[in-house]
């Protein structure tokens, strides 16, 4: 399977493939995007559908040309929790709301069809044999020989009451390690009967449940299968095997195969931004071979370019936008009418969507907090002769959204930015290897604040009197990294981790971090990841991981990560007892920590830092005085708020006062959170 890497594009000014119309057999599609199958948190309850029709009518409005909702049990025994979403009669009578809404707005949907086997966190759970998961406490109960044909049935009834309700089609979840994923692999199915036994027998379910649901919704309805191209677990499937199941699929009348990337518990990552652009398109290239039907990529095509390049080289028919349209719903309408380079990145987080979905809660978007939101924060436009001046002070994320919502609103703001360049920590962040792609997200942001017309004053401190002049003043002046105290005489060079990151300061060959937070990992991954950053070249991103073509000496498509010698060594530190990197994101904290062990960083944690000298930097560990010899100290401390503007804006009155409004980390600097400031912004716009 050849890996190629495509280039990080410059956006092309036209999208010839991605906004031409598909015939999928059952009808067409007016362009390639697919807004792919995502749980946000607003399936579950009754009352929650109105939020969830008017989330999914906006992206139909949008222009998405094909809308997967997210994932819906055929049964009680596949719910994902115990009051998890199901596709019984209640729940899809309640759903014509839905289908009405997006029809109107000339979109098409089909309901996703989800039985989550082992990885049901219930009581009720039930797979191919019992068992547990990493990602439920609940022992499977094996499935009798009658329970599977129960399964079928019961998928084959849902997908029915999911037509009568006005969807479009079905599409059947059979990827991600969800139940039909698990009858596929040996790692999860060693049955005896006609459901196991072999390969053949392992595919009988899914074959039976794709020719069930095809009977069962007509030959008006769109049948989806969404496949395992790549299991990344031990023991999952072989590539034969995959193929066979693709072309039973078809046989069996499947329209559109969706491809999907690794089950959940997979120890390769798969979809966080360190992952390339369109990492896994070979493989659906190699799919797209051995089938007459659609294949949909997807997995880290965010980027309409790179979604143009995979189209336009054969790649795939559709592509899969999941994450991309929570960021922008309108992308595809942003294309189509010539505002590519004004689309909302989306960087590829999970801060906002997967984390707090697996959190229990409800998904937004850390660019874009209207995400599932849509009744609730509205940015309602005003007349001119109401328009205030506003000044945003610091462009940061939340300086940056807070002048483009107030502007895109009709009022006449001016960004005022001290340094000469916008982004404040996110700018940081995208120096990291792996978090290139946040780069995209400032240049989106460039991009809307010019076309809403906000005035950016670059290099650039306004005084307290010279804001006296706006109706509103939104001191968005960011942190300052915190100072420690540590006695030194002489020793290791002291930087903080801004000054690492701006280039200002070298790191040595020996480094002590001092700080384990978000930012502490980062930096320990910036001194020694590899040099170009995997997260650039596909080839090397797969040797990085140990991710192969799979066969049957590769089943799943692993293999061991290589031995790559270490850069530099990095001591990580921190004071607390908890695991270092405990607070990071749920879906994305695994990665950093896998990163973390495989460059050999040694870490150090309920430590107590004593003093510095000519020896390196002294401790107590574990109750002994120990000295790092090392020859740099990275300072990674947290932040403190920088927002002394405020009051001198209020102390500077001389006759009406403008209005001020701390935001983002100015206002609190602990656990400074990108998603809170950006949320925060939009909030303070809306009121404005
Ligand atoms: P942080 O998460 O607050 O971590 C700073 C660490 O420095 C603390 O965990 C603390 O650990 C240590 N510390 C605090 N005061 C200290 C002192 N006086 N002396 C020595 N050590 C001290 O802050 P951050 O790492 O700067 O990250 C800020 C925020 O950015 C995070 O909350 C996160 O939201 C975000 N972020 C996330 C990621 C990610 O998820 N990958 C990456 C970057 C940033 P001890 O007290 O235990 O020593
Ligand atoms: Fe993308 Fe992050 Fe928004 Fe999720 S929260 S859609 S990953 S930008």
């Amino acid at each position: 399977m050849p890996a190629p890497s495509l280039p990080h594009p410059t956006a092309p000014s036209s999208f010839p493939t991605l906004l031409s119309p598909l015939d999928l057999g059952r009808f067409t599609v007016p362009n390639r995007i697919v807004m792919g199958s995502m749980h946000v948190g607003l399936e579950d309850r009754a009352a929650d559908v109105p939020k969830l029709a008017a989330y999914l009518a906006e992206r139909a409005r949008g222009g998405a040309g094909l809308i997967v909702t997210g994932g819906f049990s055929p049964d009680r025994t596949g719910r994902l929790t115990p009051r998890g979403a199901q596709a019984d009669a209640g729940t899809l009578r309640r759903h014509r709301v839905i289908t009405r809404e997006v029809h109107d707005a000339q979109g098409r949907i089909i309901l996703q069809l989800l039985h989550a086997g082992r990885y049901a966190v219930q009581p009720l759970a039930a797979s191919a044999r019992s068992g547990t998961s990493p990602l439920s406490p609940f022992r499977a109960r094996r499935l009798t020989r009658r329970g599977v044909e129960r399964t079928v049935d019961h998928f084959a009834a849902a997908s029915r009451r999911a037509i009568e309700a006005g969807y479009d089609g079905v599409e059947i979840m059979g990827s991600e390690g969800y139940l039909l994923n698990q009858f596929l692999a040996p790692a999860t199915n060693s049955r005896r009967d006609r459901w196991g036994r072999d390969a053949e027998g392992r595919r009988a379910l899914p074959l039976a449940v794709a020719a069930a649901v095809r009977a069962a919704i007509g030959e008006e309805a769109l049948l989806s299968y969404r496949i395992s191209l790549l299991d990344l677990v031990p023991q999952g499937q072989t590539w034969e095997e995959t193929t066979a199941l693709a072309t039973g699929l078809v046989e069996r009348g499947v329209d559109v195969l969706s491809t999907g990337i690794g089950w959940h518990e997979a120890r390769v990552p798969t979809i966080v931004t360190s992952v390339p652009r369109a990492a896994f398109a070979a493989q659906t290239a190699a799919l797209r071979e051995v089938v007459d039907v659609p294949v949909i990529a997807s997995n880290r095509i965010h980027d309409p370019a790179v979604a143009e390049q995979v189209l336009a080289a054969g790649q795939a028919d559709l592509i899969s936008m999941a994450r991309p349209l929570l960021a922008d719903p309108h992308l595809p309408a942003k294309l189509a009418d010539g505002r590519s380079a004004q689309v909302v990145a989306c960087i590829a987080c999970n801060q906002a969507c997967l984390d707090r979905v697996f959190d229990g809660e409800r998904a937004s978007c850390l660019v874009n907090p209207r995400a599932g939101h849509e009744t609730e924060l509205v940015l309602k436009p005003v007349i001119p002769r109401r328009a205030r001046r506003v000044a945003v002070v610091g462009a940061g994320p939340a300086g940056l959204e807070a002048a483009l919502a107030a502007a895109e609103r009709g009022h006449i703001v001016t960004l005022f930015e001290a340094g000469g360049e916008i982004g404040g920590q996110l700018r940081l962040a995208a120096r990291i290897p792996g978090k290139e792609d946040y780069a995209q997200a400032l240049q989106s942001w460039r991009m809307r604040l010019a076309a809403a017309g906000v005035g950016i004053r670059l290099d650039h401190r306004p005084s307290p009197e010279d804001l006296q002049a706006f109706h509103d003043v939104i001191v968005a002046t960011g942190v300052v990294p915190r100072e420690i105290e540590l006695p030194a005489e002489g020793g290791p060079a002291v930087i903080s981790y801004a000054d690492l990151l701006e280039g200002r300061a070298q790191a040595g060959e020996r480094v002590a971090i001092i700080g384990a937070g978000g930012i502490g990992v980062d930096v320990a991954e910036y001194l020694t990841a590899p040099r170009p950053s995997p997260a650039l070249d596909v080839a090397a991103w797969r040797r990085h991981w140990g991710v192969v073509p799979p066969d049957p000496e590769h089943r799943g498509g692993l293999s061991a990560r290589p031995e790559e010698a270490p850069r530099r060594e990095v001591h990580l530190l921190q004071r607390k007892e908890t695991r270092i990197g405990a607070g990071l994101g749920r879906t994305t904290g695994w990665v950093h920590r896998a990163e973390l062990r495989h460059a050999g960083v040694i870490q150090h944690r309920g430590v107590t830092y004593r003093h510095l000298d000519e020896e390196g930097l002294h401790l107590l560990e574990d109750g002994q005085e120990t000295v790092l010899a090392v020859d740099t100290v990275v300072v990674c401390a947290g932040q403190v708020s920088e927002n002394s503007l405020a009051d001198q804006v209020r102390a500077a009155r001389t006759g009406r006062a403008p209005r001020v409004h701390v935001i983002g980390g100015a206002h609190v600097a602990a656990e400074l959170d990108a998603e809170r400031a950006i949320r925060q912004a939009v909030e303070v716009a809306a009121g404005l």
